[in-house]
């Protein structure tokens, strides 16, 4: 079930207090508005009524969506669930086929939302980012700028297309603006071709860590 309670908060440019909803888990078979909400991260910001600076509020939630088979664990770093997390991953094994992730900040949230929605598999995306950064790489000069690349994280952002024809976008900062790359859908079946022959490459039992760290763990 959804738990919305109601949470003091302050705002990051005038410091007065609000009140603003919390949403200590969202399920999106009851509460299907939410879904939308977490995609476009709505859900987690809020406008202050005193000097109108739009804020994103921080807090621990657990996104769930049943008939989806989708769990995220939204956790601020220094928060810990350890023996929830426990109980939900018996609890999920029992009825079998979730995907459970852990993710520390609200844009990851939504982008494990957006891949699942789009029918695709987080960890064959972080492999299509690490080989799309690596082509750009290659074709920039300069181990600064090299460097700087390769420590920028790039997010999933939408597919397109119809079959063979599908495309996907990821999207970085870059000089304080986002900037999108379009990768074809080659690129993620030869990813999942590239996982397939290296079964190793998985996440951990429970709720995982899908992130450029995780792949970097099986490439080093
Ligand atoms: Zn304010």
């Amino acid at each position: 079930m959804s738990i919305i309670n109601e949470g003091a908060v302050s705002c990051t440019k005038c410091g007065n207090r609000n009140t603003i909803q919390v949403y200590r888990s969202i399920n999106v078979a009851e509460n299907p508005e939410l879904k939308q909400k977490v995609m476009d991260g709505s859900l987690f910001l809020w406008e202050c009524p005193h000097c109108g600076q739009v804020n994103l509020a921080r807090y621990e939630t657990l996104y769930h969506d049943p008939l989806k088979k989708l769990m995220v664990w939204l956790m601020p770093e220094g928060e810990i669930s350890e023996t929830q997390m426990q109980a939900i991953t018996m609890h999920t094994r029992a009825m079998g086929g979730y995907t459970l992730r852990k993710v520390s900040d609200m844009g990851s949230l939504m982008e494990k939302v957006l891949i699942h929605e789009a029918g695709l598999d987080d960890v064959v995306i972080e492999m299509c980012k690490y080989v799309t950064k690596m082509e750009m790489i290659a074709k920039i000069t300069g181990k600064e700028q090299q460097e700087k690349l390769l420590a920028t994280p790039f997010h999933f952002y939408k597919c397109q297309g119809e079959d063979e024809g599908r495309y996907l976008t990821l999207m970085y900062p870059s000089d304080g603006t986002m900037s999108g790359v379009n990768i074809g859908w080659n690129v993620y079946q030869d990813c999942l071709g590239i996982l397939s022959r290296n079964p190793h490459i998985r996440p951990e039992d429970g709720f995982a860590s899908v992130d450029s760290e995780f792949l970097e763990h099986f490439l080093k």
